[in-house]
């Protein structure tokens, strides 16, 4: 840890200082020594370096003005870094991104942000190659969580959609400082070459999904009637036609059901507007 510096829990600043853990999660990011990186929270620059030994590009954010100076001169001595002090939410990552072609995204994520950041790539065009992130226990089960179980849910289905999701490792609170109160799991991701699924239209396909968990005890049918403003009658087409029963929750849908209602929901639109 750098002399003197009070780590803000705010900001998410557990810092991975364990060598052996660095080492492993560098093992297991997808990486050759052509690829570039985007790191988000750069924090003291120990996860960036052992990165930078891996691959040829690392572009790393970080929003701690306090940690720029000590960050500038460790990463000096590492020439393929570019640090960007920023906020990762605030920035345009495609822009940032663009003139690197494809590229990995490896993070320590500070986990305040962990839906939001995950969000913001799974749905992003920009070419992701793989999204290696280290996580709260609770979320990587969110994201690799199967239909009809309790952490089921939005995030599940984007990273199906576009990702092939596994934990990678457990990393125990003791590797970090300060450790922090809750499991790690480093979540290795890599993106398909195109969705798992084909949809009609991406935005309708996530309409779908954000209203099958608005609420998650109701049916899809009133779901779909609330979030649609269908008719009960519009609703049932949907779901007859994508073969499902009108009692259906959507917390049960599959991806592939997913994208087949999304589809007939696409149809119902088209045929309200003709
Ligand atoms: N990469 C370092 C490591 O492995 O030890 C630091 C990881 S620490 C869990 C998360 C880092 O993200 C912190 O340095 C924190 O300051 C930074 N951070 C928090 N919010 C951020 C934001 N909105 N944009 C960019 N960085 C952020």
């Amino acid at each position: 840890m750098i002399k003197g510096f009070e780590p803000k829990i705010s900001l998410g600043q557990n810092f991975l200082t364990d060598e052996r853990f660095l080492r492993q999660l560098v093992e297991q990011t997808p990486l050759t020594s052509e690829d570039t990186v985007l790191e988000i929270g750069a924090g003291q620059g120990e996860f960036t370096l052992a990165l930078a030994e891996r691959c040829k590009n690392v572009i790393t954010i970080e929003t701690d003005g306090r940690l720029e100076k000590v960050l500038r001169e460790r990463l000096s001595s590492a020439p393929g870094v570019r640090l960007v002090m920023d906020d990762v939410m605030k920035l345009d990552l495609d822009e940032l991104m663009r003139g690197y072609g494809a590229f990995h995204v490896a993070a320590n994520l500070p986990y305040y942000l962990t839906t939001p950041i995950l969000n913001l790539l799974l749905h992003s065009v920009m070419p992701i190659r793989s999204i290696s992130v280290m996580v709260q226990k609770e979320a990587a089960q969110r994201v690799m969580a199967l239909p009809g179980t309790p952490a089921y849910g939005p995030l599940a289905v984007a990273a199906a959609y576009r990702s092939t999701p596994r934990a990678a490792l457990s990393v125990p609170a003791s590797a970090f400082s300060p450790p922090p109160k809750v499991d790690s799991v480093f979540l290795v991701m890599p993106c398909l070459d195109r969705p798992a699924v084909s949809v009609k239209d991406e935005r309708t396909f996530r309409q779908v999904v954000a209203a099958a968990f608005a609420m998650r005890r109701k049916t899809m049918l009133n779901n779909l009637v609330k979030a649609f403003g269908f008719t009960r009658e519009q609703a049932l087409r949907c779901l007859s036609d994508t073969g499902l029963p009108e009692d259906i929750r959507g917390e049960r849908l599959t991806l592939h059901q997913f994208a087949a209602l999304a589809g007939s929901v696409t149809d119902e639109m088209c045929r309200i507007k003709s």
